[in-house]
Parts: C-alpha cells; structure tokens; sequence
C-alpha cells in the first residue's frame, strides 16, 4: 500500500482505496492509503508543532527547499505526466504540461519567499514608528480536487510554505498518485519534519476531520459548490480562514465580427479539451445569430473529427471521463438536453480497444440559458450553443449565472473587447483566447458561486497566507 506521509514519517493505515485507470480497467494503479481522523489529528498536531520555527525560518531556506521541488518535478516531469494521465485521464502531453506548470509554480514561490515585504508608515504619534508586517497563518489544510491533481497542490502547498505555514494535504480520492509522488518530492526535500504531512482518504473522513480540527488554522479547498459550502459553514464555526475555489458555467462569446477559425479553436479547446473536465470550461457558447449556423456546423464537424481514446495513445486529443460516476452523470445531462428542447450532436459513450469511460464531445444546440444543461455544471465534454441578438444582449446571457470563474468573447472589434473586459462578471476575461488556460504567476478566481475569499496564484496568494501584524514602537 502507498503510505500517508505524518511528521517525517511514511505510515500505514487499515483501510485502502484502490486506483485504477479509467482508460483501461483492467490497469490497476495501486492500493492507496485511506486514512483516519486519528491520522488527520496526528498530521495537524505534527504541523503545529512545527509552526513556530518555520514560521520564523531564514526565507532563504524556505527558498532553496521550494526551489529543489520546483527542481525535482520537472526533472521528473515524465513520471509525473504518465502517472496523471493514467489515473485522470487527461491525454499525456496536457498531463505533461500541467506538471510543468506544478514546477513552475513552486519556482515562482522560491522566489516569491525573498519578497515578502511590508510597510513602514509614519505615526501620527511623536518618537512612534508604525510597521506593517506579514506572518504565517500557522497549519494550512489544503483540499484538493482530481481534475488537475498536481497544479492545484502545487498552488496551494507552494505558498503555504513560501510564507512559513505548515502544511496538511488531503487529495481526491480518484488521483492519488500524483499526490503521492508530490509527497516523496517534499519529503526528500530536506524540510523540518512536520512542516508537510500527507493525509490520503475520503473527504467525508479526512476532509470533514481537518475542518473540525481545532489546531487547522486555514483551509484551501478546490471542488465543487456543495463540499464548498458546507466546509465554509463548519469553518465558520471553528473561526478558520477559508479559501474556496468551486465551479464554473463560464461563457464564450462569439461574436458576427469574430475571426471564425480562431473562434472554433478557442471554442474547441475551452470546450472539450481535458475532456472538458475544467472549473474553466467553455460549457455556455454565446453566438451572434448572423453567424450562428455557420459556427455551429463548423463546431459540429471539428469536435466530431476529434479522437477520443485511451489518454496514453498516441495522437488522443480527448481521453476518457475520469470515473464511471461522472460518465453517468454526463450521460444524464445529454438525455435531459433532448428533454429541454435542445438539438444533440455526439455525446454517446463509445467504445475503444480498452474499457474506459469514453463520451464523444457533445453539443447542444438551439440551447436556451435558462435551461438546466446551460446553468448546471456538467463538468464533462458538453457545451451549450445559445443564440445571441447582439452585443448587449450576449453579454446579458453571458453575466446571466450562478457563477463567476472564466469568461471569453471572440471578436475583432476593439469597442467590442474593452466593453466585455469591462462588464463581464467573471473574476477571469480572455479575449480571443479559450475561457480555459492561465497563467501560472496572476491571481487565479472568481465571483458568486465560484469562488469565496481572497484570490490564489501570484503575489495576491500573501493575502490568504499571510496574517498582518501592526506594531507600534516608542523609541522614548
Ligand atoms: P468535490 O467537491 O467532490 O471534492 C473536492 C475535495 O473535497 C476532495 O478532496 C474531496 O475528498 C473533498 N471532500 C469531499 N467531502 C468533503 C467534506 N465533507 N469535508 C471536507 N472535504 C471534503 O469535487 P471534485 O469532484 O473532486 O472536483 C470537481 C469540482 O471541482 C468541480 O465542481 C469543479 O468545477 C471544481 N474545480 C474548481 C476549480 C477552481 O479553481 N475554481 C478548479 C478545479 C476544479
């Protein structure tokens, strides 16, 4: 069994959750410890323990043991990239780039660790100096998702320990292999013992025992709006900083203006790539009509053309849905987009040469946004295509959400770009690029149901991981 990592130490536990590969199932990854509250206590107490020296540790330390992180994973990117798609499904090259940015991310922290500044402000008080500083939290929980299970540890655990937290991880259930090879990353990277500690299991064991736990300062959770906001209200009443980065129904506009090959690309790839299994999908396509059937016959042909298959095969562009459960529940939203009215193009389970959980890319055409398929998140590879009257009236469609994460509009019109930049509600805005893929170094967010406290990625993470103090010194 791969072992839970607590206070320096690899740890067995009674119970095991199986791995297995949702592109071939007969491919058992392997038995993956499932731990306990006992062990969730036994980490956060290892973790407080370590706080006070970290918390005040030479930032040049902190900075080298991020750097040789940063370091190793990229000198194992290829491990990484195939254990990910194996046990996510994403296709290897996708797997392979999001472990790139995991290393990239923790470099970024290394350096970031050498930057942590405040403010010297002049008193209003006589032989009084005012400083502002930033100090640790103390124990981070860090609750993670499967769909990018090493990015976003990667931009969780990285900033906790570039400002002097000490960290508690708990991964999802279905990707913990790339938790665990992360976790032999950080255990050979030299750090005080403590100051990481890995807790595998489920969340309704481990993830409710962190947000209960007393000695659990902070929590950055990624998943969806249900857990989210449950754990907000359990947080609330243990007083914790919370973080919550939840779902997304994040629209694309497109506009009679917009350069069409570039649209169905960007559309194409915010859409259906990763298997469409990204809190920034394009799942709302927001078309004018003057170019509405143009678009989507275009659309239906390139998604149609795609290959779905095994994630590890050579030329896949689209590899499996990740369980069994979420293919059941895609395939639930494709039945109720006929049942609402809308047109279905592909979206059928599919065989391949292995047994996997294999969709062809859906498209919903003649889609309303008021229907369910365009206001739930699938979080599988369906999109809407709703009709829009003009520019005023997509934008409208476009804000009209429950959520807030990502949003995009492809136009050639310069008026057209700044107004959308302007007033879309989104906490992210691409124009002519996918409503998906970011940049590793800029906060990461969003609005409403997406999103709940201060922004991650880049230097607004401090805010999250940070705690400010104020001190007044009398030089008498
Ligand atoms: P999920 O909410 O089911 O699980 C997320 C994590 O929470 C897992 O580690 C799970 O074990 C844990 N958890 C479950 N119950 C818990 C409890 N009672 N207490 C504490 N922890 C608990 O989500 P998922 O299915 O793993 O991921 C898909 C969701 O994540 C989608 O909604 C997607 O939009 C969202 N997501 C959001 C972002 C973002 O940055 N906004 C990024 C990726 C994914």
């Amino acid at each position: 069994m791969h072992q839970n990592y607590i206070n320096g130490q690899w740890v067995g536990c009674e119970e095991s959750l199986e791995n297995r590969n949702p592109s071939d199932l007969t491919d058992l990854i392997g038995q993956y410890a499932s731990g306990s509250a006992a062990d969730l206590d036994q980490a956060a107490q290892a973790a407080a323990q370590a706080v006070p020296a970290w918390g005040l540790s030479n930032p040049q330390v902190r900075a080298d043991a991020l750097e040789r992180i940063g370091a190793a994973i990229l000198s194992r990117k290829g491990e990484f990239g195939h254990m990910l798609a194996r046990e996510e499904g994403k296709t290897l090259p996708e797997a392979i780039g999001e472990t790139v940015r995991a290393a990239q991310i923790f470099k970024f922290f290394a350096q970031e660790t050498l930057r942590i500044a405040g403010d010297a402000i002049d008193s209003v008080r006589p032989d009084v100096d005012v400083m502002v500083t930033r100090e640790p939290v103390g124990v981070v929980g860090v609750i993670t998702p499967w769909n990018f299970p090493i990015a976003i540890p990667a931009w969780k655990i990285a900033p906790a320990l570039c400002y002097g937290n000490c960290v508690v991880f708990k991964p999802a259930e279905l990707t913990p292999g790339t938790a665990h090879l992360l976790a032999q990353i950080i255990a050979e990277a030299e750090l005080p013992v403590g100051v990481f500690n890995l807790v595998m299991g489920a969340g309704s064991v481990v993830g409710q025992a962190m947000v209960e736990h007393p000695l659990i300062d902070a929590i950055s959770f990624t998943g969806s709006v249900p857990v989210g906001r449950a754990l907000a209200v359990e947080a609330a009443r243990g007083l914790k900083k919370v973080q919550l980065e939840m779902g997304g129904k994040n629209p694309m506009v497109v506009m009679d203006d917009a350069d069409m090959p570039l649209a169905i690309e960007a559309c194409l790839n915010g859409a259906f790539y990763s298997t469409g299994q990204r809190c920034t999908a394009s799942s709302r396509l927001i078309v004018h009509r003057a170019v509405y059937d143009d678009f989507c016959d275009r659309l239906v042909t390139a998604a149609a053309a795609l290959k779905v298959g095994h994630a590890l095969g050579a030329g896949t562009q689209i590899g499996p849905v990740v369980s069994e459960k979420q293919l059941r529940s895609n395939l639930a939203y494709v039945d109720l987009a006929r049942e609402e009215g809308a047109e279905v193009f592909g979206g059928e389970q599919i065989n391949a040469p292995t047994e996997g959980f294999f969709q062809r890319p859906a498209i919903f055409r003649n889609a309303q946004n008021s229907m369910r398929i365009s206001q739930e998140e699938i979080f599988g590879p369906c999109a809407s295509v709703i009709a829009a009257d003009d520019f005023d009236h997509a934008l409208a469609l476009a804000n009209d959400t429950a959520f807030g994460l990502s949003s995009g509009i492809c136009t050639g019109s310069l008026k057209y770009a700044r107004e959308f930049r302007r007033k879309s509600t989104a906490g992210m805005v691409m124009v002519n690029l996918p409503t998906a893929g970011v940049d590793y170094h800029v906060p990461f967010g969003g609005r409403r149901g997406s999103s709940l406290g201060s922004r991650e990625q880049g230097r607004y993470a401090a805010e999250f991981y940070t705690s400010v103090k104020t001190s007044y010194v009398f030089a008498g």
